[in-house]
């Protein structure tokens, strides 16, 4: 699919947002604790949008869903905490709370110009998740114009994604969705070369379309994470207690194959006799190169030689699509990888290269050595750019206007 064609808030004649109902998607699916926003980074990035809208004078309608209440109401779930949040944030705009759909259809015929209502979350109803249709319709009685601004689930079709885009038409994309695009498009089409992919994390199953995709546009692609162990068994390789996917390892045979040299594996790896997951913790380090794994070694992070190896294609790149850690960063020991991968990417960016960061482990990792303004973009959907990367279409942006 194209992208690049997709219609945005920008190819609005004023005449099509003033004095309309303006039905945008937003994602308010914050953290909430005793009733409080704890993180408002959600709602503060989807303002550029809606304080667009509110200027060109347009009637607002902010529709969201939080968590997985899972069609029914719970206190849990409501949107109340975000409702207070929103109002600190824009004090100077009236903004009302709604929590039916009967309601919503009412008051959007009542407010004024550059006011706005909250709906109470979409997947209190049944339907929101299974894309009814009836559901989309009285939706749409509440809208004369749809902005989808919630990248993290367009690449799921739900009523209040797909379904009332159907129905309400002019239908385009909001800034954070339009950022999404240009960045994520650009490792899919016409990228910068060369062009280096870095694919780690826990399971190659995860990820397996994701390499066979990226495959046919990158120049090198980079493994690490415990999905290296699978393809060093699938070369004959030992990998000791290291992670590894049984079933996986002839389709990792089958990806080495078909990649042509492309796919470079890391030459040494860091080992520990014993690592507990929940409690954080590992035995004693050591660094080994990878044909010499002990029967008891687990391998958790990729090793010095492997970091300046990478290091050196990373910087020799224009284009960097970066997706999974190196090892497992959580623990400090073991983050070393991930880290260095990370500053090289910085270090690329500042000499000009693209570079865009998807999926989230990779996302908190760049922002706990706080280098997440220092790359090009990194992707606030975690499952949506997985399913971009993947080359699959995202039927949330799928059914907006075309240029
Ligand atoms: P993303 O969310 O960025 O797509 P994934 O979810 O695929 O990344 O993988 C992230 C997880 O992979 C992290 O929790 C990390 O600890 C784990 N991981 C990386 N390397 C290893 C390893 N060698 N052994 C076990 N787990 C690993
Ligand atoms: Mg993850």
């Amino acid at each position: 699919m194209e992208y690049f064609h997709v219609k945005t808030i920008d190819d609005l004649t004023p005449d099509e947002v003033k004095g309309k109902r303006v039905f945008v998607r937003v994602d308010f699916n914050v953290p909430v604790k005793n009733g409080f926003v704890e993180n408002d980074l959600r709602i503060r990035s989807s303002l550029p949008t809606i304080k667009t809208l509110l200027e060109k004078e347009g009637k607002i309608i902010l529709v969201s869903h939080l968590g997985r209440p899972k069609g029914k109401r719970s206190e849990e779930f409501s949107l109340v905490p975000v409702y207070s949040k929103l109002k600190e944030l824009l004090p100077e705009y009236n903004l009302y709370f709604v929590e039916t759909i009967e309601e919503l259809i009412s008051r959007s015929k009542e407010i004024k110009e550059k006011e706005m209502i909250l709906f109470e979350n979409i997947r209190f109803y049944e339907g929101e998740e299974k894309n009814d249709l009836e559901l989309a319709k009285k939706l749409a009685e509440s809208a004369d114009l749809y902005v989808n601004d919630a990248f993290g689930t367009a690449h799921r079709a739900h009523s209040s994604t797909e379904g009332v885009a159907r129905f309400v038409k002019p239908a385009v994309a909001g800034y954070l969705i339009q950022r999404e695009i240009e960045y994520l498009s650009k490792a899919i089409h016409n990228p910068a070369k060369p062009y280096v992919a870095i694919i780690g994390g826990a399971k190659i199953s995860d990820k397996i379309e994701v390499i066979r995709n990226l495959l046919k546009f990158v120049d090198k692609l980079i493994i690490g994470g415990a999905m290296m162990f699978t393809f060093y068994r699938a070369q004959g390789l030992s990998t000791g207690k290291s992670l590894v996917e049984e079933d996986k390892i002839n389709l990792a045979r089958e990806l080495l194959e078909e990649s042509k040299g492309k796919i470079l594996l890391p030459s040494d790896c860091v080992i520990s006799d014993s690592f507990d997951p929940r409690n954080r913790t590992t035995g004693s380090l050591k660094t080994v190169n990878i044909q010499e794994i002990p029967e008891w070694g687990i391998g958790l992070d990729i090793g010095g030689k492997t970091i300046e190896i990478y290091r050196k294609e990373i910087l020799n790149a224009k284009t960097i699509v970066w997706n999974g850690p190196m090892g497992v960063f959580e623990i400090e020991e073991t983050a070393k990888g991930t880290f260095e991968l990370a500053r090289a990417l910085a270090e690329a960016t500042r000499q000009g290269a693209t570079s865009i960061i998807g999926g989230g482990d990779s996302a908190s990792a760049i922002e706990k050595i706080h280098l997440e303004n220092e790359v090009s973009h990194v992707s606030t959907g975690g499952g949506a750019s997985l399913e971009f990367l993947e080359g699959k279409v995202l039927p949330g942006i799928a059914i907006l206007d075309k240029k």
